[in-house]
């Protein structure tokens, strides 16, 4: 199979080479074919998405053409989509149908695109495997005994699987560039308050980001000049002009300066991966970068602090959950507290539950100088770190995950451990700082491992700007798994 990008679908459509229709039937069937096997859909709109692709040939038909008219995509189960069941990946909403539409989902629309449906998640993006699903895991496509990586496995895997040619995401710890790197797409989490959260469901509010995953740099740009921009219903939304993301992607890396963290090639950091990393940084040089050494010194205070930080607010944004006005209600109940209690026990799966427990703890009289207030100490001086490394340097290279992806079940009874593979995600949601994952060579079993890039705040151009030319010489995110 060609890979199908929304560039070329979009050239094809120009150019009357195929209508939405037969874009959307097309993709309907491949997920059809796929899915039962992969599990990256909760929901498949099939009757919404044909409706929306025959509004779009009109519209292309009358010369009413948007950028993205016709062109379909997905959206991880977190957005809110109105009339369209929006889980979060959760029992306790897997009856929730929203009344309105999420900011970056009604943002694509107007852009035109079609969405065919809900992509597969952890439980209120809580989860690096995707395995913390009500609906099951996802399995990667590239070996389905491995985890896609999560919270969104279910927007890589779809993508990966080519189900999909592009998916929306979120990114409180790493959801977006993780999985993606499992996968082997591109996926960019922007600068916290680039993409609006209203619509959103909030796991931890000041970390979290939408962002986008695709097969290359190139679309996750063309997403995110329709995903990005003010909105006065977040009131963490930036209020700054609209970007053109795809403005830079054909600069020259010639005198870009690469800085290497030696935090995030020590120790822990296995051989194949590493291996792979270098020869995508050896790429970048041959076009002109030059890599520099920088250190994040605080990098080993980056998961208690932000283990502390996302379940407390995690444990304040899921009180609304309660069984009253929408979402799973316990049957059996003889008083207001007992329908809370047990409304909650009911819907919530056991990892929420502990990030409820570990956050209320964090939280409460007496513990809260000590554990929250020292958390957010911690995440200033992460903060720290990345602007004295981004003296030296444009942007930062590293690896995504420390290993390619794991077997399923193989960390499930072993949160710390699942927390710790974390390890080179998490300090950019404290710092707020954008990143990507792009493509970058296979690991000692053929599976695929992710270059992540970092830069400055409002850096996306950039980082787009160096996955697209390393892109243009390298064959990577052109290679498609068997599933
Ligand atoms: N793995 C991290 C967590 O479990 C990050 C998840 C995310 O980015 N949503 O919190």
């Amino acid at each position: 199979m060609t890979l199908q990008t929304l560039k070329s679908l979009a050239d094809a459509l120009a150019q009357k080479k195929t209508s939405s229709r037969e874009l959307v039937t097309d993709y309907l069937a491949r997920i059809d074919a796929r899915n039962p096997a992969i599990n990256a859909f909760i929901t498949v709109d099939r009757d919404g998405a044909l409706a929306a692709a025959d509004a779009a040939d009109q519209a292309i038909a009358a010369g009413h053409a948007a950028p993205l008219t016709g062109l379909p995509i997905a959206h991880k189960d977190i957005f809110c989509t109105e009339g369209v069941l929006t889980t979060c990946g959760s029992k306790m909403l897997a009856n929730f149908v929203s009344p309105y539409d999420a900011h970056v989902v009604s943002q694509l629309k107007a852009a035109g695109v079609v969405s065919l449906g809900k992509t597969n998640c952890d439980e209120f993006a809580m989860g690096s495997t995707n395995e913390n699903s009500f609906f099951g895991p996802v399995k990667n496509p590239w070996n389905l005994d491995r985890v896609p990586g999560g919270s969104s496995g279910g927007s890589a895997a779809a993508v990966a699987a080519g189900m999909i040619p592009a998916c929306t995401g979120t990114d409180t710890g790493g959801s977006i560039r993780q999985p993606a790197g499992l996968c082997g797409v591109t996926g960019i989490k922007p600068t916290y308050g680039v993409v609006s959260r209203y619509g959103m469901v909030a796991y931890a509010s000041s970390l979290d980001q939408g962002g986008a995953f695709a097969h290359t740099a190139e679309d996750c740009a063309l997403l995110l000049n329709h995903m990005a921009g003010f909105d006065n219903r977040d009131s963490t939304s930036l209020e700054r002009a609209k970007e053109d993301y795809v403005r830079d992607l054909a600069l020259p890396l010639k005198g870009l300066r690469i800085g290497l963290p030696k935090e995030y090639f020590g120790e822990g950091l296995a051989a194949d991966v590493r291996g792979a990393i270098e020869n995508a940084l050896a790429e970048l040089r041959k076009l002109g970068a030059t890599t520099v050494d920088v250190s994040l010194p605080n990098t080993h205070l980056a998961i208690p602090a932000y283990y502390v930080i996302a379940p407390a607010e995690a444990s304040s944004n899921l009180s609304r959950f309660d069984g009253v006005r929408y979402g799973h209600r316990a049957a059996d109940f003889s008083d207001l507290a007992e329908l809370y209690a047990r409304s909650r026990a009911e819907g919530f799966g056991a990892e929420v539950k502990r990030r409820i427990l570990v956050g209320t703890y964090v939280l409460s009289h007496g513990y809260y100088d000590a554990y929250y207030i020292k958390a957010q100490q911690l995440r200033r001086l992460i903060a720290q770190d990345f602007q004295q490394a981004l003296q030296h340097c444009d942007v930062i290279a590293g690896p995504v995950a420390p290993t390619a992806a794991w077997k399923l079940g193989q960390m499930a009874d072993d949160p710390v451990q699942m927390y710790l593979a974390d390890i080179y995600t998490i300090a950019v949601n404290l710092a707020g700082l954008p990143a990507l994952s792009t493509p970058a060579g296979f690991s000692a079993e053929a599976l695929p491992v992710g270059l992540q890039l970092i830069g400055n705040y409002f850096g996306e151009a950039r980082l787009l700007n160096v996955a697209h030319q390393l892109q243009q010489t390298t064959d990577w995110h052109l290679r498609r798994p068997g599933n």
